[in-house]
């Protein structure tokens, strides 16, 4: 049995990575403030195995006691403010949350001499930015064009020279578009597919920014978490890794396959494009899948999966 710590447990990704974790019988402490995550997503999880703590990572006096009075094998830093709108809004505040916080961290593990196997980082697809290149490689152009990306770019690379510096294990996921069961709809970037079932659902109108042509790389969040217990499990250090499929759709035609499953119309309000937004994400999966990873689900299954979930539409 190992002892993980999980920031952000209580959001859509960590709480189907917690369900993950604890089925294999281990032990997970959860710190997570509930803004946008919710403890009903914990509800299915062995409550023997979980030890949650409402609190925010930005308290570094709470964070540096947890970590060191429990000797965590694993720690997973996936809290943060997942959203791009807000941190063009409040870039001081989600910059606390999105980099200090996670530095706050590295350094108690670096300077308590910390002996933990693994720690991963969740970055992500928007650090790529607007660079024209169609299928980002984890070497490509880096342009991060919010505070969002900047935060997540930055904070990579410290986690990344922290692992070089310090020898700290420490491992970088760079999520694409994440779909699945316990997504907040209220996530107004990286959660499109949560917000088109909650439109259709509720025949709410749907705010669609620009022509609908921009292209996203959309994976299922069970084929996410098997990626990160790839991650978790592999000897690599110091290493970022794309996690997608490596297929990309664009957003009206993830619009005309959900109308298809649920046999509605989605009210449609064409907006300015937003700024901030990618317009084309695709990702080279090569390196990934050396470690022997693939997505199992193609777009159609995973949001067949996800609907059947929801059995309200
Ligand atoms: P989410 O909003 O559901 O999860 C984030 C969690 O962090 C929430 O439970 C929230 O309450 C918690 N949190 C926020 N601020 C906090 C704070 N100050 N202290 C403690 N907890 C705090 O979003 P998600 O989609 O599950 O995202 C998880 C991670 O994956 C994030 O780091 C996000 O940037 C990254 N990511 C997600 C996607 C995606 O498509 N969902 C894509 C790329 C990267």
């Amino acid at each position: 049995m190992d002892r993980y710590l999980i920031t952000g447990g209580a959001g859509f990704i960590g709480s189907n990575l917690v369900n993950a974790i604890v089925n294999k019988g281990n032990e997970v402490y959860i710190v997570d403030n509930l803004s946008t995550g919710k403890i009903t997503n914990l509800a299915n999880a062995d409550k023997k195995k979980i030890h949650f703590y409402q609190h925010s990572i930005t308290d570094h006096y709470f964070m540096k006691n947890i970590l060191l009075e429990i000797k965590f094998d694993y720690i997973v830093l996936l809290a943060a403010v997942a959203n791009v709108a807000e941190s063009i809004l409040n870039p001081y505040e989600t910059h606390l949350i999105n980099q200090e916080a996670n530095i706050n961290i590295l350094e108690v593990i670096r300077k308590n001499k910390l002996r933990i196997k693994k720690l991963i980082f969740t970055s992500s697809a928007a650090v790529y930015g607007n660079t024209g290149i169609a299928r980002k490689s984890e070497n490509s152009i880096i342009d991060p064009v919010s505070p969002y990306a900047i935060d997540k770019y930055a904070t990579e690379r410290f986690v990344i020279n922290y692992g070089k510096l310090y020898k700290i294990p420490v491992i970088v996921a760079r999520f694409f578009n994440v779909y699945g069961p316990n997504q907040n709809p209220k996530s107004q970037y990286s959660g499109v597919i949560s917000i088109l079932v909650d439109c259709l659902r509720n025949n709410r109108k749907f705010n669609l920014y620009g022509n609908g042509q921009q292209t996203r790389d959309f994976i299922f969040v069970e084929d996410v978490i098997k990626a990160m217990c790839i991650l978790l499990s592999s000897d690599k250090k110091a290493e970022v890794y794309n996690v997608a499929t490596g297929e990309s759709v664009p957003i009206i035609s993830v619009i005309r396959l959900l109308e298809k499953a649920t046999k509605k119309k989605l009210n449609i309000e064409i907006r300015e494009e937003r700024r901030g937004d990618i317009n084309f994400s695709q990702a080279d999966i090569g390196k990934i899948k050396r470690l022997g990873f693939s997505a199992k689900y193609t777009l159609e299954e995973g949001m067949t999966k996800y609907l059947n979930r929801r059995e309200e539409l």
